[in-house]
């Protein structure tokens, strides 16, 4: 375990309506994921917050659909126990900071988008790390004790800010996804490699071909 990325974290309370976890589980996120940046500081909060409102997923309980493939996805993989390789994690490709979970058993779901609205205290999402943005912005990028002094200050903050005075939770957008289907495979009529099922496609002579051979298939 590499404690030393985790120095910033003094203590392990991050105050009423910060994130709630202890340190070592914080350090085991840093540790699957390997440095500690914004991007993963905001998908601990989100993890930790589905963690406790929907529980953890060992098998498929849960399904999350992700809506960008950076840093934060991690978090939430390790945290709340939708991954990829389980076929509970979806992505959606659309460049945003956004995030939907469903639990199978009872269809609860909820969609956590940053807060484009103001809070109570007159914050949207944007304004939260502006002023150490702004700090950034004249440093000198040469500077690295600089930059990693504001990126634990942006870490910090991100940690310790009320979940609801940065996202938005409302349901989710989209129907609950499909469980991901166990299918047989078959070899692809050109290449001969295994292929399953649902992701081969015919050809004009009615050859099964796999994705990569049907993308320079003359008779596709
Ligand atoms: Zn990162
Ligand atoms: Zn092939």
């Amino acid at each position: 375990m590499r404690i030393d990325k985790c120095d910033l974290i003094e203590t392990e309370e991050f105050g009423v309506g910060g994130c709630g976890l202890s340190r070592e589980v914080i350090e085991a996120v840093v540790s699957f994921h390997g440095h500690f940046c914004v991007g993963l500081a905001i998908g601990i909060r989100v993890g930790d917050w589905v963690r406790r409102e929907f529980g953890h997923s060992e098998d498929e309980e849960l399904v999350a659909a992700v809506e960008t493939d950076m840093c934060a996805v991690d978090a939430i993989q390790f945290l709340t126990g939708c991954t990829f390789g389980k076929g509970n994690l979806i992505f959606l490709d659309y460049g945003k900071n956004a995030y939907s979970f469903f639990r199978r058993n009872d269809g609860k779901n909820v969609r956590i988008a940053p807060r484009i609205e103001k809070n109570e205290t007159g914050v949207t999402y944007s304004d939260l790390l502006f002023d150490l943005q702004e700090q950034r912005k004249q440093l000198d990028p040469n500077d690295t004790e600089g930059q990693k002094r504001i990126r634990e200050l942006m870490i910090d903050r991100v940690l310790r800010t009320d979940f609801d005075n940065m996202f938005s939770i409302t349901p989710a957008r989209i129907p609950m996804p499909e469980k991901a289907g166990i299918f047989k495979s078959f070899p692809c009529a050109k290449c001969g490699e295994l292929v399953m099922l649902t992701r081969l496609t015919k050809n004009k002579n009615g050859n099964n071909l796999c994705k990569e051979c049907i993308n320079n298939d003359p008779d596709y």
